[in-house]
């Protein structure tokens, strides 16, 4: 029986404190949840407003989905670029994309503002793909971010793959044709199934320890205007005109906005007394998914890579597509050791309540220790020990993108959330987002507004 044990939850200072709210309080600002969301969006209206801060947890500081990632720095859409040019246009799509690529600078905005040392890799990551019909939708995706203006994924294809030949025309200029083992090579693989590899700016995070120490640096430069409360859990919100009041466990909470950062919509009720419904079907905009995840130890011996492998068989709706990282890690202190972490395994969470108490499922483990050995690893002889295992939510979206900006119904509740599969970027963009809404800016229309109902 495995327990939900995350590498980046281990990393985190154990005997840091934790304020809890023991009275009634005022702030101009609550932010509701302490993930990367949260913290960005703190971050990003102390430094570019005057308002004061207060950060409502239930839990603690990054045990959500931040602290159980895999930890890629990553500016694609699992949604895809061209399904977002379907839904939304070629000027929106673009934009969006671009204001996720530009979430590179805002992170680094954030690191270089506080001075963090911590371990941020960038770097190149890689794909691979190893059917026809994943190079040609990957393809699809570079040709038309080419025409819309965006700098594309170069891909190379094995020389020898049996569908060289049958890739259309209007993909020239997007791929080269290289030696199979080169592919191989860049995906670090003996296995000959992958036959193409796409290849972007990716980086290795751990975004756990990002909060925590951007939760230092914002304490000590914004000491009158910010405050986080940990174990304070909000249960109702209440909308006025110009106001709202939060019930935060046996305490209120008076601000002039809120902002929720709490990745999906669970225990929340929300009363808008100033208009028409919001909380009705709130929960349905959000669909859940469990991803699990293990990671291993071994000799620092190789530098820090970020890819992901499809196989034939994905993606599928348990397994949409095997991900992996390897980055230095120091498991106790002095200790130097590469940490090998791989995700992949999903399933829909839609009626109970998810709990990060639940065990870790054996099959997850299974799945990726088959990973271990017919691809990453296959020199693994025996099955490799896991030092850690864990699971994380994963909030969806109904048109897929995060959800970034005030709520139709009442612009005193704004929303930086949902998750959809790739968050540690969009909820960079999101804070900086919210931080103009806060600020009073006129923020142009985008595919992250929340829809009306
Ligand atoms: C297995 C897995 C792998 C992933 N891999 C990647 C990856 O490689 N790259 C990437 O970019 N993204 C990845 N993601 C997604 C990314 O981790 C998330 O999108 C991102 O961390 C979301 O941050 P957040 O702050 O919105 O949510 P969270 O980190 O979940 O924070 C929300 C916080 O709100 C709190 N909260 C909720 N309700 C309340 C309430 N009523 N009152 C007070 N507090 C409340 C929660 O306790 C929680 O701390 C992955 C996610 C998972 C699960």
């Amino acid at each position: 029986m495995r327990k939900n044990y995350s590498p980046w939850i281990h990393q985190l200072d154990k005997s840091r404190e934790h304020r809890s709210l023991r009275q009634d309080l005022q702030a101009d600002t609550v932010v509701v949840g302490a993930g990367i969301a949260g913290i960005a969006t703190s971050f990003f209206i102390l430094k570019y407003t005057k308002r004061s801060v207060v950060v409502l947890e239930k839990f603690k500081l990054a045990h959500g989905a931040t602290g159980h990632n895999a930890g890629q720095v990553a500016s694609y859409f699992e949604k895809g670029f061209t399904a977002m040019v379907q839904e939304f246009g070629a000027d929106l799509a673009v934009k969006g994309q671009q204001s996720i690529d530009d979430a590179w600078g805002l992170l680094e905005e954030m690191y270089t503002d506080a001075t963090l040392d911590i371990f941020f890799s960038r770097g190149l990551g890689h794909d691979g793909y190893s059917t026809f019909e994943q190079v040609v939708r990957a393809l699809e995706e570079a040709r038309l971010k080419r025409e819309h203006g965006l700098v594309p994924e170069h891909m190379a294809v094995a020389v020898h793959a049996p569908f060289i030949d049958a890739i259309p025309p209007q993909y020239a200029g997007l791929y080269r044709a290289v030696p199979h083992k080169q592919v191989l090579e860049m995906l670090e693989t003996s296995n000959p199934l992958f036959m193409a590899v796409s290849s972007q700016k990716r980086g290795c995070v751990n975004s756990a320890l990002f909060c925590e120490k951007m939760l230092e640096y914002l304490t000590a430069t914004y000491p009158k205007r910010f405050a986080l409360y940990e174990h304070a859990p909000v249960h109702k919100i209440i909308l006025h005109t110009d106001s709202a009041l939060l019930d935060a466990d046996s305490h209120t909470v008076t601000a002039k906005q809120v902002v929720l950062c709490t990745n999906g919509f669970e225990n929340l009720h929300i009363i808008n007394e100033n208009g028409l419904e919001v909380d009705a079907r709130y929960h349905h905009l959000l669909r859940g998914r469990v991803a699990y995840m293990s990671a291993y130890l071994e000799k620092p011996d190789n530098p820090p890579v970020a890819t992901s492998y499809e196989t034939p068989a994905e993606p599928t709706e348990d397994l949409p597509y095997y991900y992996l990282t390897r980055r230095p890690y120091e498991f106790q202190r002095g200790e130097e050791h590469n940490l090998i972490s791989i995700g992949g395994p999903e399933e829909p969470f839609e009626d109970e309540l998810y709990s990060r108490e639940s065990e870790y499922p054996e099959y997850a483990m299974d799945i990726l220790s088959k990973f271990i050995h017919d691809i990453y690893a296959p020199e693994h002889h025996t099955p490799v020990t896991y030092e850690f295992t864990w699971h994380g939510l994963m909030g969806y979206t109904q048109n897929g993108m995060r959800m970034v900006g005030p709520e139709p119904q009442n612009a005193i509740l704004l929303y930086n959330l949902g998750c959809n599969g790739v968050g540690i970027l969009p909820s960079i963009m999101g804070g900086r987002k919210i931080a103009r809404h806060v600020a009073g800016e006129q923020v142009p229309k985008s595919i992250f507004d929340i829809p009306r109902r």
